[in-house]
């Protein structure tokens, strides 16, 4: 995979998705490395996670520019959309599966509850119950026949035969938390290609991030554990790893992170308020 950074420019980068409208969770979430790439004369870049079809929609996207202009930010073009890139994600899922750490996974969400049901100790990891691991151990035969019959599988990473191969040590380094040892097997056999798209989250962050130089990492807290798997992908297909910063969320009133499916405040509702860029700024402790 080609990545081209010049180490001496700081470039980072805010990920929205278009799956609803921006909140002032967003906002911090946006400022932060935009002002960090000002301050340190380098670089803003704006990346489109859309890779959920279903809940992704061009009109949240328009939106994203019109809160972030609001906001007074600025950033360069074009902006990378990860729908327009599934080549890059097809790329990286076939450097690891020349490595051997990939695997078919046919389980639906009711089989992998019903075998973590069945299990007496499941392991649980930051999100929940680990996926059980029911899929890795299927013959080549068994795969291939469900294969060619055309089951519907994700492509999970086989976390323990990863970190066999990995030679370095396994750290990376957070702005405010130090030096972290990464420990991904906390979050079991992630998923790197879902059934209905071929990448997920974990996968397209890191290639992405690596494809775009971005050398600083800024980031919500809620994501610092899903670094350690990032980290461990980083090594697997040869990227750097960027420095990081897992800043502190904005809660609402009821003390809980904000977050779209709560219905938080839209920007787009708190601009139509009256209130200005600037005093959400305040509010947002950025004075
Ligand atoms: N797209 C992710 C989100 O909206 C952010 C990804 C990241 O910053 O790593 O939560």
């Amino acid at each position: 995979m080609n990545t081209s950074n010049d180490s001496s420019e700081m470039i980072t980068r805010f990920a929205p998705s278009p799956s609803g409208r921006l909140h002032s969770g967003h906002a911090l979430a946006a400022i932060i490395p935009w002002r960090e790439a000002m301050d340190n004369g380098g670089r803003f870049l704006l990346r489109i996670e859309d890779i959920d079809r279903e809940r992704c929609h061009a009109e949240f996207e328009v939106g994203i520019f019109e809160d972030l202009a609001w906001l007074g930010l600025t950033w360069e073009e074009p902006v990378r959309r990860q729908s327009d890139h599934m080549d890059d994600y097809a790329d990286a899922i076939s450097m690891l599966q020349d490595q051997g750490v990939i695997y078919p996974c046919f389980c639906s969400r009711a089989d992998i509850r019903a075998e973590i049901a069945r299990s007496d100790s499941a392991p649980h990891g930051p999100d929940g119950a680990l996926y059980p691991g029911t899929c890795r151990h299927l013959s080549r035969d068994q795969k291939n026949t469900r294969i060619a019959a055309g089951d519907a599988h994700a492509l999970r990473l086989d976390v323990e035969k990863s970190l066999a191969l990995i030679k370095e040590p396994l750290v990376w380094h957070d702005r405010l938390a130090g030096v972290i040892v990464a420990n991904p097997t906390a979050h079991g056999d992630v998923v790197l290609a879902r059934k209905d798209t071929p990448t997920s989250y974990h996968l397209s962050v890191v290639v992405d991030d690596a494809l775009q130089g971005i050398n600083l990492i800024t980031r919500g807290k809620d994501l610092f554990e899903a670094t350690d798997v990032h980290r461990l992908l980083q090594s697997l297909l040869g990227l750097p790893t960027p420095d990081y910063f897992h800043h502190e969320l904005v809660v609402g009133e009821d003390g809980r992170r904000l977050a779209t499916r709560h219905k938080a405040r839209s920007l787009e509702s708190i601009r139509e308020s009256g209130t200005t860029a600037q005093e959400l700024f305040s509010q947002l402790g950025l004075d």
